[in-house]
């Protein structure tokens, strides 16, 4: 039986800055099309539109760089990674 890819997420383990966001959203940002690519290539599924509203969280980032590569310029103010020691630490997903 094949393993579904939340579950393999779900094996990884997070150590959350609550004193950092490592990346910060353009709040001033109204391009619809950057703004869903991104909310549709996160594979951890951490964009999401409310109301018109782009809303971002940190926790559970993967680091894979998607959306700096798409949204670097346009939906993100910044990208950097998590401070040492915090982020994502991999086990299985
Ligand atoms: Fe999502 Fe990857 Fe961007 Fe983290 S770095 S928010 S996992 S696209």
């Amino acid at each position: 039986m094949a393993i579904r890819i939340e579950d393999k997420l779900a094996c990884n383990c997070f150590h959350v800055d609550n004193d950092y966001m490592h990346i910060e959203i353009n709040k001033e940002c109204k391009d619809m099309d950057a703004i869903q690519k991104v909310v549709l290539a996160c594979p951890a599924k951490l964009y999401r539109v409310e109301n018109g509203v782009l809303k971002f969280s940190h926790e559970g980032c993967l680091e894979c760089g998607t959306c700096r590569v798409l949204g670097g310029k346009t939906v993100l103010k910044r990208w950097n990674h998590p401070i040492g020691g915090m982020g994502v630490e991999f086990r299985m997903g």
